[in-house]
């Protein structure tokens, strides 16, 4: 009997401590938090203290420094609990065991010693890493901000400049600005990045940086940098469409100063093992289950049509292709994370899990606001908030295009056939 799909006591135990948590702690407040309109007052750090009272930061930390020693499976199942009650609170959780992740494999033993301690011991439970990763663009193109001004026309594409642009992912990271400078025992970091997760809110930071100043091609190193060094401010926090109980913004490194002991030496050379790309299908997941429930709840109740339209053949459908999208997407996250927990060599399922849930929730979100009619479109129904959480996926950690031609299709390229 190799397959068994089903979970441990242990495992179903720490999902069902995740889930009640985020029906009575998280649920009733989501809507409210999601509503307010200053962007930087909603991050509710009395729920986040109680998670990580609970050791939902900490699930990913090895017993022997003191946290929780569970793996990628139990860690997906708690972050698709979290995120069931809401998006927001479930990306702050996956950022942050990201970074856990790679300090675990690139760190060194003291790095490690060092600041899984610091999380675990943390006496306010506010311990939240993040990784300053994005930045605006490339020095000398027209900025974002300046095109949603009405600033920034570029023109057309001419035939010379098309074929001269080939899509070449790998092309990104020399495009990076934010510059490490060696100075004596010491980095000296500028650079600014852009809708950093937990910016202003995290304790640590996992910053990437592209070591010298003259060449691109020196290669990129990944600094440990706590939030509160000399050097560190942060600029403008993000107003965003969904996903508000969660904050984005900018972080700014002025002639920051960081040890070359703070550098993450392994993480250019040395394989990745696990990928914390798997946690992003948990929290797709969890919206998109939590959408499917809510359109169950209400076509079993709303009347139209001389029955309750559960009864209608077309809102059947709905429910079922919802049902079989998410049963699939939730298998390939487990299939995933079981593969990160065994340590065999990173593995994409994490990428496919990723854009696959992501699409998922945003097709089920999509699917649920149309069984509820037009309450789906009403602020003081459910749907619309999933809606809107759920249309982030695609989007962040990597688009998944991004995904697709920087990673999976030199994976797929290299066999005959996918299994
Ligand atoms: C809510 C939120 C949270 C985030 N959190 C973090 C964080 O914690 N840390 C961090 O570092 N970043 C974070 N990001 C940034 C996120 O990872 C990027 O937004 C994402 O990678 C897309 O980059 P971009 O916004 O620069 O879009 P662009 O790169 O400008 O992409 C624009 C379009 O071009 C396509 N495209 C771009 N390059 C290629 C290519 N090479 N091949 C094919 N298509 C391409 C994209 O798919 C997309 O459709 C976050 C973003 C959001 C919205």
């Amino acid at each position: 009997m190799a397959i068994d799909f089903s979970l441990t006591p242990e495992q179903e135990a720490i999902r069902k401590l995740a889930h009640e948590f985020a029906d009575k702690e998280v649920k009733p407040r989501a809507q409210e938090l999601d509503r307010l309109a200053d962007a930087t007052a909603i991050f509710p750090w009395d729920i986040y203290e109680k998670g990580n009272r609970l050791g939902f930061n900490k699930t990913l930390i090895p017993a022997k420094y003191g946290g929780l020693g569970l793996g990628e499976v139990e860690t997906c199942l708690v972050v698709e609990e979290l995120s069931w009650a809401d998006g927001g609170i479930g990306s702050t959780y996956f950022v942050h065991n990201m970074q856990l992740l790679t300090l675990g494999e690139s760190g060194s033993e003291e790095q490690k010693e060092k600041w899984f301690r610091a999380c675990v011991n943390d006496p306010e439970e506010r311990f939240f890493m993040s990784l300053p990763w994005t930045e605006h663009g490339v020095a000398g193109n027209l900025s974002p901000r300046d095109f949603a001004a009405g600033r920034a026309n570029n023109g057309p594409i001419l035939p010379a400049e098309w074929a001269m642009q080939s899509t070449v992912p790998q092309l990104e990271q020399r495009e990076m600005t934010t510059v490490a400078v060696e100075d004596g025992d010491d980095w000296i970091i500028n650079g600014t990045k852009r809708f950093i997760t937990s910016a202003g809110r995290s304790k640590l930071m996992l910053t990437s940086a592209r070591k010298g100043q003259a060449s691109p091609d020196v290669g990129m190193g990944l600094f440990l940098i706590p939030a509160d060094a000399p050097g560190v401010s942060y600029g403008h926090i993000e107003d965003k469409m969904g996903q508000r109980l969660m904050q984005n913004g900018e972080v700014i490194f002025q002639d920051c100063r960081v040890p070359k002991s703070d550098e993450l030496k392994d993480y250019m050379t040395k394989p990745r093992v696990r990928g914390g790309d798997v946690e992003v299908a948990a929290v797709f997941n969890g919206i998109a289950r939590r959408a499917y429930e809510e359109a169950l709840a209400y076509a079993r109740i709303r009347y139209k049509g001389g029955a309750r339209i559960i009864f209608h053949q077309a809102v059947q459908m709905a429910i079922c292709d919802m049902a079989i999208k998410i049963l699939t997407s939730r298998l390939l996250m487990l299939k995933a994370a079981w593969e990160n927990d065994q340590e065999t060599g990173f593995n994409n399922y994490n990428g496919m899990a990723k854009i696959y849930s992501s699409d998922v929730a945003v097709s089920v979100t999509n699917q649920a606001m149309q069984v509820f009619g037009g309450y789906g479109y009403m602020r003081d129904f459910p749907m619309e908030k999933l809606y809107r959480d759920a249309r982030l996926g695609p989007i962040y950690h990597a688009t998944n295009e991004m995904i697709m031609v920087g990673q999976l299709v030199r994976w797929l390229a290299s066999m005959d056939t996918i299994y």
